[in-house]
């Protein structure tokens, strides 16, 4: 009686599903455990055959398995357990872990099942699993650079933006040395961080420079942590990069922008200043034309040999210089002050004879010659002289700063005619002439290959000269050097242009 009770509180108790059937399936006991796991109550189960727990195959081999196991002894599942699936009340199945015993009560066979729920541990692993499959999905797909390595600097995970970057596949560098990305001048930089990672540290927003697998350099910033096993144990780093070289190329130029505001704003104070000290000069320069030309007047009433007539002729230089001396100041006020556009009608010999003279102290201080061959009996032009020259002035200085390393460094700026409609300026110089790339997009803004260039100045060039309804353009096949040219418009035709 005792024990009848306490076998009866064992299988009620019993977290596992207990089921008991007779040789023929029926179900013989059925416990709350099994109430729980398949949701039909004991007298729904009880006294009915246990196939109605199995979906379908189970559901119709069941009585097939048990005849043939009375006629046969062969064991499938008795004795051994296996996986299976479970049907509940309502059509659903779990995966369920079964083991199946045989027992005996007067000349009656009984099975006992024991029902172990799979369906948490199941649902576990797949959700691990799909964890895992979208961690795997946001690292592949990321625009950073993601990878491990081991704490010896072996690779063991590459991501799609790696390959991108540094251009070597996963399978290329995984189990290689993390050292084929670094300059050979940075390799201590290495040895450096995995001490710290060996120390548990991270490492934050690192600059640095890594090498692609074309040996061109990329700037990154990098984010470093230690991996750690699952006992805590630190057994290698991974590595998040991001390609900063945009970045700091963005920021170099923002810089140069500053730096050449800074320039452009000191140069319109420079020019107030000019042209204010062009106005203080011009009156005693006014002045001492009267005086000397009244000095010369009262010479030329006295009669007095040799001295006198050198000192009228001193006269007329010194009254010739003040006049020069007054037209240079007035160009260079012209030139600083800050104005309108205005177009008047020029002779462009004399434009471009100006722009070269004021060329010439940049290019003879960088021992560059500037020859002019200006054509004869070119018709007027209609353009703002100053923009014309300023042009002039820019090509010159770019010619005389490529040609820093050329053996000869000569500029010649030539003019004609050029068809029955355009009058032309050629610049050309001896320096290396330009690679293809930059000869492309020449006249986009920010296209330059000097250290502290902007690359506006072609851009600003070009804007000038369309404005002035004419061309500017590097001239394709010349034999050495670089030579730029500028189409203008005739007086006539400018005037009628929109
Ligand atoms: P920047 O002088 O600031 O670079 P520019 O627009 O004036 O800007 O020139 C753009 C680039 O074109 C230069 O950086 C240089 O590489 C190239 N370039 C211009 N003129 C010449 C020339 N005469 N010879 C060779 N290269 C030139």
């Amino acid at each position: 009686m005792k024990s009848n009770a306490l076998f009866e509180a064992l299988i009620a108790t019993a977290v596992d599903g207990i089921v008991v059937i007779d040789a023929r399936g029926t179900v013989q006991i059925y416990n709350a455990a099994c109430e729980r796991l398949f949701g039909y109550a004991p007298d729904e189960v009880i006294g009915h055959n246990v196939k109605m727990l199995m979906p379908r195959p189970y559901r119709t081999e069941h009585d097939e398995y048990l005849a043939n196991y009375r006629r046969s002894k062969e064991k499938r599942i008795i004795g051994i357990g296996r996986e299976v699936l479970g049907r509940r009340k309502d059509a659903t199945t779990f995966p369920m872990y079964l083991s199946v015993g045989e027992g005996r009560s007067s000349e009656q066979a009984f099975f006992v099942g024991i029902i172990h729920d799979l369906s948490a541990l199941r649902s576990e692993k797949s959700e691990r699993a799909a964890l895992d499959r979208q961690l795997a999905n946001i690292v592949e797909s990321s625009e950073d650079i993601i990878l491990s390595k081991t704490l010896d600097g072996v690779v063991t995970s590459w991501n799609a933006a790696a390959e991108r970057i540094f251009g070597y596949t996963a399978q290329e560098i995984i189990g290689r040395s993390i050292a084929i990305i670094i300059p050979p001048d940075r390799l201590a930089e290495e040895e450096e961080i995995l001490k710290r990672i060996r120390a548990g540290e991270q490492i934050k927003h690192y600059e640095t420079v890594r090498r692609r697998k074309d040996g061109g350099e990329v700037a990154v910033s990098l984010t470093i942590s230690p991996v750690r096993d699952a006992a805590g144990k630190i057994i290698g780093a991974s590595k998040i990069a991001r390609d900063v070289t945009e970045r700091q190329r963005a920021e170099a130029k923002a810089a140069n922008l500053r730096a050449e505001l800074f320039h452009a704003s000191r140069l319109s104070a420079m020019g107030r200043m000019t042209a204010a000290i062009a106005h203080e000069v011009n009156q005693p320069l006014t002045a001492v034309t009267n005086y000397v030309n009244a000095a010369k007047r009262l010479l030329a009433a006295l009669e007095g040999g040799a001295a006198v007539s050198n000192a009228r002729e001193m006269m007329e230089k010194a009254v010739a210089q003040t006049l020069r001396a007054g037209s240079i100041i007035r160009n260079l006020r012209d030139f600083a002050e800050k104005r309108d556009s205005v177009r008047e009608v020029h002779d462009l010999n004399g434009v471009v004879e100006e722009a070269v003279a004021l060329g010439l102290a940049g290019a003879a201080e960088a021992n560059a010659t500037i020859r002019a061959n200006l054509g004869p009996d070119l018709p007027p032009v209609l353009i703002d002289k100053i923009q014309i020259q300023q042009v002039v002035l820019n090509l010159i200085r770019n010619s005389v700063e490529a040609m820093a390393d050329s053996a000869r460094r000569e500029i010649a700026v030539s003019t004609g005619t050029d068809g029955p409609d355009f009058v032309a300026i050629t610049i050309a110089d001896t320096g290396p002439g330009l690679p293809e790339e930059i000869a492309a997009r020449l006249f986009q803004p920010f296209t330059t290959t000097k250290d502290q260039g902007m690359g506006i100045g072609l851009n600003i060039c070009r804007s000038i000269v369309e404005d002035h309804g004419g061309q500017i353009w590097l001239m394709p096949d010349v034999e050495q050097g670089a030579t730029f040219r500028i189409q203008l418009p005739l007086a006539g035709l400018a005037e009628e242009a929109p």
